[in-house]
Protein backbone atom coordinates (compact mmCIF):
# COMPACT_ATOMS: atom_id res chain seq x y z
CA UNK A 1 0.00 0.00 0.00
CA UNK A 2 1.35 3.57 -0.89
CA UNK A 3 0.21 6.59 1.10
CA UNK A 4 0.63 9.97 -1.02
CA UNK A 5 0.49 12.74 1.48
CA UNK A 6 -0.94 16.24 0.79
CA UNK A 7 1.49 18.50 -0.73
CA UNK A 8 2.62 20.41 2.36
CA UNK A 9 1.89 18.11 4.84
CA UNK A 10 3.16 18.67 8.22
CA UNK A 11 5.73 16.19 9.97
CA UNK A 12 4.06 15.78 13.06
CA UNK A 13 1.18 14.46 10.33
CA UNK A 14 3.23 12.13 8.43
CA UNK A 15 4.18 10.96 11.63
CA UNK A 16 0.96 10.29 12.70
CA UNK A 17 0.31 8.14 9.72
CA UNK A 18 3.43 6.12 10.68
CA UNK A 19 2.71 5.17 13.58
CA UNK A 20 -0.61 4.47 13.24
CA UNK A 21 0.92 2.47 9.90
CA UNK A 22 3.54 0.88 12.51
CA UNK A 23 1.04 -0.16 15.27
CA UNK A 24 -0.78 -2.51 12.69
CA UNK A 25 2.10 -4.47 12.32
CA UNK A 26 3.47 -2.27 8.68
CA UNK A 27 6.86 -1.85 7.55
CA UNK A 28 7.09 1.56 6.34
CA UNK A 29 9.59 3.14 4.20
CA UNK A 30 9.64 6.84 3.53
CA UNK A 31 10.44 8.95 0.70
CA UNK A 32 10.45 12.35 0.26
CA UNK A 33 9.58 13.89 -2.96
CA UNK A 34 10.02 17.59 -4.56
CA UNK A 35 6.27 18.57 -3.67
CA UNK A 36 4.83 14.78 -1.74
CA UNK A 37 6.08 12.42 0.93
CA UNK A 38 5.35 9.10 0.06
CA UNK A 39 5.02 6.21 2.40
CA UNK A 40 5.19 2.68 1.46
CA UNK A 41 3.99 -0.08 3.71
CA UNK A 42 4.80 -3.53 3.35
CA UNK A 43 3.12 -6.29 5.46
CA UNK A 44 0.05 -8.49 5.11
CA UNK A 45 -3.05 -6.76 6.99
CA UNK A 46 -5.86 -8.42 4.36
CA UNK A 47 -8.41 -6.99 6.00
CA UNK A 48 -7.23 -3.43 6.56
CA UNK A 49 -9.42 -0.56 5.74
CA UNK A 50 -7.80 2.52 3.94
CA UNK A 51 -10.75 4.20 5.01
CA UNK A 52 -9.07 4.99 8.43
CA UNK A 53 -6.02 6.21 6.77
CA UNK A 54 -7.34 8.04 4.17
CA UNK A 55 -9.62 10.06 6.66
CA UNK A 56 -5.91 11.40 8.71
CA UNK A 57 -4.87 14.92 8.41
CA UNK A 58 -2.32 15.33 5.48
CA UNK A 59 -3.26 12.44 3.77
CA UNK A 60 -4.02 12.64 -0.07
CA UNK A 61 -4.61 9.27 -1.54
CA UNK A 62 -3.87 5.34 -0.33
CA UNK A 63 -3.57 2.94 -3.08
CA UNK A 64 -3.75 -0.67 -2.47
CA UNK A 65 -0.95 -2.60 -4.54
CA UNK A 66 -2.12 -6.03 -3.57
CA UNK A 67 -5.62 -7.29 -3.63
CA UNK A 68 -7.86 -7.74 -0.51
CA UNK A 69 -8.90 -11.83 -1.34
CA UNK A 70 -5.63 -14.17 -1.64
CA UNK A 71 -7.12 -17.35 -1.60
CA UNK A 72 -9.08 -16.14 -5.21
CA UNK A 73 -6.72 -14.65 -6.54
CA UNK A 74 -4.76 -15.63 -9.65
CA UNK A 75 -1.48 -15.69 -8.16
CA UNK A 76 -2.57 -18.59 -5.48
CA UNK A 77 -3.16 -20.94 -8.48
CA UNK A 78 -1.13 -19.39 -11.72
CA UNK A 79 -2.40 -22.56 -13.77
CA UNK A 80 -5.61 -22.16 -13.18
CA UNK A 81 -8.55 -23.93 -11.23
CA UNK A 82 -10.57 -26.57 -13.23
CA UNK A 83 -14.07 -27.25 -11.40
CA UNK A 84 -14.76 -31.13 -11.83
CA UNK A 85 -18.24 -31.33 -11.40
CA UNK A 86 -20.65 -35.11 -11.11
CA UNK A 87 -18.63 -38.37 -10.93
CA UNK A 88 -15.21 -38.56 -11.65
CA UNK A 89 -15.92 -41.93 -12.43
CA UNK A 90 -19.43 -41.19 -14.25
CA UNK A 91 -21.16 -37.96 -15.54
CA UNK A 92 -19.06 -35.70 -15.11
CA UNK A 93 -18.14 -31.99 -16.41
CA UNK A 94 -14.85 -30.14 -16.34
CA UNK A 95 -15.23 -26.25 -16.24
CA UNK A 96 -12.59 -24.16 -16.80
CA UNK A 97 -10.54 -26.71 -19.43
CA UNK A 98 -10.69 -26.25 -22.96
CA UNK A 99 -14.18 -27.48 -23.08
CA UNK A 100 -16.52 -24.64 -23.09
CA UNK A 101 -19.14 -26.30 -20.82
CA UNK A 102 -22.85 -25.58 -22.12
CA UNK A 103 -26.07 -25.25 -19.02
CA UNK A 104 -28.75 -24.97 -20.66
CA UNK A 105 -32.57 -25.32 -19.03
CA UNK A 106 -35.71 -23.45 -18.18
CA UNK A 107 -35.85 -20.55 -15.81
CA UNK A 108 -37.89 -22.92 -13.85
CA UNK A 109 -38.98 -26.35 -13.51
CA UNK A 110 -42.37 -26.65 -14.28
CA UNK A 111 -43.74 -29.81 -14.49
CA UNK A 112 -42.61 -33.93 -16.05
CA UNK A 113 -43.34 -33.49 -19.43
CA UNK A 114 -42.15 -29.36 -19.54
CA UNK A 115 -38.69 -30.45 -18.04
CA UNK A 116 -37.91 -33.68 -19.68
CA UNK A 117 -38.91 -32.55 -23.38
CA UNK A 118 -36.10 -29.17 -22.69
CA UNK A 119 -33.57 -32.35 -21.12
CA UNK A 120 -33.74 -33.79 -24.60
CA UNK A 121 -33.11 -30.98 -26.60
CA UNK A 122 -30.20 -29.46 -24.88
CA UNK A 123 -28.39 -33.23 -24.75
CA UNK A 124 -28.86 -33.73 -28.27
CA UNK A 125 -27.51 -30.34 -28.67
CA UNK A 126 -24.52 -30.82 -26.21
CA UNK A 127 -25.14 -29.63 -23.39
CA UNK A 128 -23.54 -31.41 -19.81
CA UNK A 129 -25.86 -29.61 -17.17
CA UNK A 130 -29.23 -28.63 -17.45
CA UNK A 131 -30.31 -25.74 -15.55
CA UNK A 132 -33.90 -25.63 -13.91
CA UNK A 133 -34.80 -24.20 -10.47
CA UNK A 134 -36.79 -25.23 -7.97
CA UNK A 135 -36.65 -22.11 -5.59
CA UNK A 136 -37.18 -19.15 -7.31
CA UNK A 137 -35.90 -15.93 -5.97
CA UNK A 138 -38.69 -13.53 -7.52
CA UNK A 139 -38.72 -10.32 -7.23
CA UNK A 140 -42.79 -10.13 -6.43
CA UNK A 141 -44.00 -12.77 -3.70
CA UNK A 142 -46.95 -12.84 -5.53
CA UNK A 143 -44.92 -14.78 -8.65
CA UNK A 144 -44.70 -18.32 -9.18
CA UNK A 145 -41.96 -19.52 -6.32
CA UNK A 146 -40.73 -23.11 -7.95
CA UNK A 147 -42.09 -26.16 -7.28
CA UNK A 148 -39.68 -26.84 -4.19
CA UNK A 149 -38.38 -30.65 -4.04
CA UNK A 150 -40.89 -32.19 -6.24
CA UNK A 151 -38.54 -29.86 -8.95
CA UNK A 152 -35.51 -31.12 -7.93
CA UNK A 153 -36.76 -34.53 -8.15
CA UNK A 154 -38.30 -33.87 -11.64
CA UNK A 155 -35.22 -32.36 -12.96
CA UNK A 156 -32.87 -34.96 -11.42
CA UNK A 157 -34.77 -37.32 -13.19
CA UNK A 158 -34.81 -35.73 -16.25
CA UNK A 159 -31.13 -35.20 -15.74
CA UNK A 160 -30.52 -38.69 -15.27
CA UNK A 161 -32.09 -39.94 -18.84
CA UNK A 162 -29.67 -37.84 -20.52
CA UNK A 163 -26.88 -38.32 -18.32
CA UNK A 164 -27.13 -34.44 -18.04
CA UNK A 165 -25.73 -33.17 -14.73
CA UNK A 166 -27.50 -30.66 -13.02
CA UNK A 167 -27.24 -27.30 -11.88
CA UNK A 168 -30.16 -25.86 -9.35
CA UNK A 169 -30.54 -22.79 -6.69
CA UNK A 170 -30.01 -22.88 -3.17
CA UNK A 171 -31.90 -19.41 -1.55
CA UNK A 172 -30.84 -20.34 1.78
CA UNK A 173 -28.42 -22.48 4.47
CA UNK A 174 -31.11 -24.46 5.16
CA UNK A 175 -31.57 -25.61 1.47
CA UNK A 176 -28.17 -27.12 1.25
CA UNK A 177 -28.72 -30.19 2.04
CA UNK A 178 -31.98 -30.82 0.42
CA UNK A 179 -30.23 -28.93 -2.99
CA UNK A 180 -27.36 -31.21 -2.54
CA UNK A 181 -29.50 -34.12 -2.50
CA UNK A 182 -30.34 -33.59 -6.13
CA UNK A 183 -28.32 -31.42 -7.67
CA UNK A 184 -24.28 -31.35 -9.07
CA UNK A 185 -23.85 -27.86 -8.80
CA UNK A 186 -25.56 -25.35 -6.24
CA UNK A 187 -26.57 -21.96 -7.56
CA UNK A 188 -26.14 -18.86 -5.60
CA UNK A 189 -27.94 -16.33 -7.02
CA UNK A 190 -27.49 -12.70 -8.03
CA UNK A 191 -29.15 -11.52 -4.87
CA UNK A 192 -27.34 -13.47 -2.90
CA UNK A 193 -24.30 -12.73 -3.84
CA UNK A 194 -23.70 -11.41 -0.59
CA UNK A 195 -25.49 -13.43 1.98
CA UNK A 196 -22.55 -14.39 4.19
CA UNK A 197 -24.13 -16.89 6.07
CA UNK A 198 -24.79 -18.93 3.07
CA UNK A 199 -21.84 -18.36 1.36
CA UNK A 200 -19.61 -19.84 4.67
CA UNK A 201 -21.44 -22.75 4.75
CA UNK A 202 -21.31 -23.70 0.89
CA UNK A 203 -17.87 -23.59 2.01
CA UNK A 204 -18.61 -26.84 3.66
CA UNK A 205 -20.73 -28.15 0.83
CA UNK A 206 -19.44 -31.05 -0.84
CA UNK A 207 -20.73 -29.65 -4.28
CA UNK A 208 -19.42 -26.92 -7.15
CA UNK A 209 -20.77 -23.94 -6.30
CA UNK A 210 -22.14 -21.38 -9.30
CA UNK A 211 -21.82 -17.92 -7.67
CA UNK A 212 -23.37 -15.46 -9.86
CA UNK A 213 -22.26 -11.62 -9.91
CA UNK A 214 -24.44 -9.48 -7.77
CA UNK A 215 -26.29 -7.01 -9.60
CA UNK A 216 -24.57 -3.82 -8.42
CA UNK A 217 -21.39 -5.86 -7.22
CA UNK A 218 -17.80 -4.56 -8.84
CA UNK A 219 -15.76 -7.43 -9.51
CA UNK A 220 -13.69 -6.95 -6.20
CA UNK A 221 -16.79 -7.61 -4.33
CA UNK A 222 -17.69 -10.69 -6.09
CA UNK A 223 -14.10 -12.01 -5.82
CA UNK A 224 -14.30 -11.45 -2.15
CA UNK A 225 -17.78 -13.22 -1.98
CA UNK A 226 -16.07 -15.94 -3.83
CA UNK A 227 -13.05 -15.93 -0.86
CA UNK A 228 -15.88 -16.75 1.62
CA UNK A 229 -16.77 -19.99 -0.08
CA UNK A 230 -12.92 -20.90 -0.22
CA UNK A 231 -11.97 -20.02 2.52
CA UNK A 232 -14.40 -22.47 3.76
CA UNK A 233 -12.28 -24.90 2.75
CA UNK A 234 -14.84 -25.62 -1.02
CA UNK A 235 -12.50 -24.82 -3.73
CA UNK A 236 -14.41 -25.95 -6.44
CA UNK A 237 -16.00 -22.15 -7.24
CA UNK A 238 -17.64 -20.99 -10.48
CA UNK A 239 -17.91 -17.41 -11.61
CA UNK A 240 -20.99 -16.46 -13.24
CA UNK A 241 -21.28 -12.99 -15.22
CA UNK A 242 -25.42 -12.66 -15.52
CA UNK A 243 -25.48 -8.73 -16.16
CA UNK A 244 -25.31 -5.82 -13.99
CA UNK A 245 -27.79 -3.08 -13.76
CA UNK A 246 -26.70 0.15 -15.44
CA UNK A 247 -28.76 3.57 -16.28
CA UNK A 248 -29.14 1.41 -19.39
CA UNK A 249 -33.07 0.34 -19.33
CA UNK A 250 -33.31 -1.15 -23.09
CA UNK A 251 -32.23 -4.18 -22.19
CA UNK A 252 -32.74 -5.97 -18.47
CA UNK A 253 -29.13 -5.75 -17.27
CA UNK A 254 -26.23 -4.94 -18.81
CA UNK A 255 -24.00 -8.23 -19.75
CA UNK A 256 -20.17 -7.24 -18.89
CA UNK A 257 -18.31 -8.99 -21.26
CA UNK A 258 -15.12 -7.58 -20.22
CA UNK A 259 -15.59 -9.44 -16.76
CA UNK A 260 -14.47 -12.18 -18.33
CA UNK A 261 -11.20 -11.51 -19.50
CA UNK A 262 -10.75 -9.06 -15.76
CA UNK A 263 -11.50 -12.42 -14.03
CA UNK A 264 -9.37 -14.83 -15.99
CA UNK A 265 -6.50 -11.85 -15.17
CA UNK A 266 -7.53 -11.65 -11.52
CA UNK A 267 -8.81 -14.77 -10.34
CA UNK A 268 -7.92 -18.66 -11.29
CA UNK A 269 -11.63 -19.32 -11.08
CA UNK A 270 -13.04 -20.40 -14.38
CA UNK A 271 -15.60 -18.17 -15.07
CA UNK A 272 -18.97 -18.98 -17.18
CA UNK A 273 -21.83 -16.25 -18.91
CA UNK A 274 -25.36 -16.07 -18.70
CA UNK A 275 -26.58 -14.37 -21.63
CA UNK A 276 -30.42 -14.77 -20.95
CA UNK A 277 -30.52 -12.89 -17.54
CA UNK A 278 -27.60 -10.63 -18.85
CA UNK A 279 -30.01 -9.40 -21.68
CA UNK A 280 -33.37 -10.61 -20.57
CA UNK A 281 -34.55 -10.26 -24.30
CA UNK A 282 -34.58 -13.48 -26.33
CA UNK A 283 -33.01 -11.91 -29.49
CA UNK A 284 -30.07 -10.46 -27.65
CA UNK A 285 -29.46 -13.74 -25.93
CA UNK A 286 -27.48 -15.89 -29.05
CA UNK A 287 -25.28 -12.42 -29.92
CA UNK A 288 -24.29 -12.15 -26.57
CA UNK A 289 -23.30 -15.96 -26.23
CA UNK A 290 -21.03 -15.37 -29.18
CA UNK A 291 -19.10 -12.67 -27.79
CA UNK A 292 -18.83 -14.18 -24.45
CA UNK A 293 -17.38 -17.69 -25.76
CA UNK A 294 -15.05 -15.38 -28.39
CA UNK A 295 -13.90 -13.38 -25.36
CA UNK A 296 -12.71 -16.51 -23.25
CA UNK A 297 -16.18 -17.33 -21.31
CA UNK A 298 -15.61 -21.36 -19.54
CA UNK A 299 -19.20 -21.78 -19.83
CA UNK A 300 -22.95 -21.18 -20.56
CA UNK A 301 -25.71 -20.63 -18.73
CA UNK A 302 -28.60 -20.58 -21.17
CA UNK A 303 -32.18 -20.56 -20.84
CA UNK A 304 -33.76 -22.95 -22.88
CA UNK A 305 -38.09 -23.49 -23.10
CA UNK A 306 -40.17 -25.42 -25.30
CA UNK A 307 -42.85 -23.31 -25.27
CA UNK A 308 -41.65 -19.78 -23.75
CA UNK A 309 -44.42 -17.75 -24.45
CA UNK A 310 -46.38 -19.96 -21.73
CA UNK A 311 -42.90 -20.45 -19.33
CA UNK A 312 -44.26 -19.68 -15.52
CA UNK A 313 -40.79 -17.63 -15.57
CA UNK A 314 -38.16 -15.77 -17.63
CA UNK A 315 -39.99 -16.75 -21.19
CA UNK A 316 -39.07 -13.45 -23.08
CA UNK A 317 -35.68 -14.23 -22.16
CA UNK A 318 -35.82 -18.20 -22.89
CA UNK A 319 -34.72 -19.45 -26.16
CA UNK A 320 -36.79 -21.28 -28.49
CA UNK A 321 -35.83 -25.14 -29.00
CA UNK A 322 -34.18 -24.48 -33.00
CA UNK A 323 -32.64 -21.16 -31.78
CA UNK A 324 -30.79 -22.56 -29.26
CA UNK A 325 -29.66 -25.66 -31.69
CA UNK A 326 -28.36 -23.17 -34.17
CA UNK A 327 -26.47 -21.24 -30.81
CA UNK A 328 -24.87 -24.48 -30.61
CA UNK A 329 -23.98 -24.64 -34.49
CA UNK A 330 -22.51 -20.99 -34.39
CA UNK A 331 -20.63 -21.42 -31.26
CA UNK A 332 -18.96 -24.81 -32.34
CA UNK A 333 -17.59 -22.57 -34.88
CA UNK A 334 -16.05 -19.70 -32.81
CA UNK A 335 -14.89 -22.18 -30.04
CA UNK A 336 -11.80 -23.31 -32.08
CA UNK A 337 -11.00 -20.04 -33.68
CA UNK A 338 -9.93 -18.85 -29.32
CA UNK A 339 -8.67 -22.75 -29.05
CA UNK A 340 -11.47 -23.80 -27.02
CA UNK A 341 -14.23 -26.52 -28.17
CA UNK A 342 -17.95 -27.75 -27.25
C1 LIG B 1 -31.85 -17.80 -12.54
O1 LIG B 1 -30.78 -18.32 -12.90
O2 LIG B 1 -32.97 -18.20 -12.93
C2 LIG B 1 -31.79 -16.58 -11.70
C3 LIG B 1 -32.79 -16.25 -10.89
O3 LIG B 1 -30.67 -15.87 -11.90
P1 LIG B 1 -30.11 -14.53 -11.21
O4 LIG B 1 -29.84 -14.87 -9.79
O5 LIG B 1 -28.88 -14.25 -12.02
O6 LIG B 1 -31.16 -13.46 -11.39
MN1 LIG C 1 -34.42 -17.02 -14.78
Amino acid sequence: MVIVMQEGAEEPQIQAVIDRLVARGFDVHRSTGARHTLLGAVGAQIDFDTADLEAMDGVHEVLRISAPYKLASRAFRPQGTIVEAGDPRGVHARIGGQEVVLMAGPCSVESADQINRISDLVAENGAKVIRGGAFKPRSSPYSFQGLGEEGLRLLRAAADRNRLLVVSEVMDQSQIALVSAYADILQVGARNMQNFFLLRELGRAKRPVLLKRGISATIEEWLLSAEYILSGGNYQVILCERGIRTFENYTRNTLDISAIPVIHKLSHLPVIADPSHGTGRRDKVSPMARAAVAAGADGLLIEVHQDPDHALSDGAQSLRPEQFSELVKQLRMIAPAVGRTI
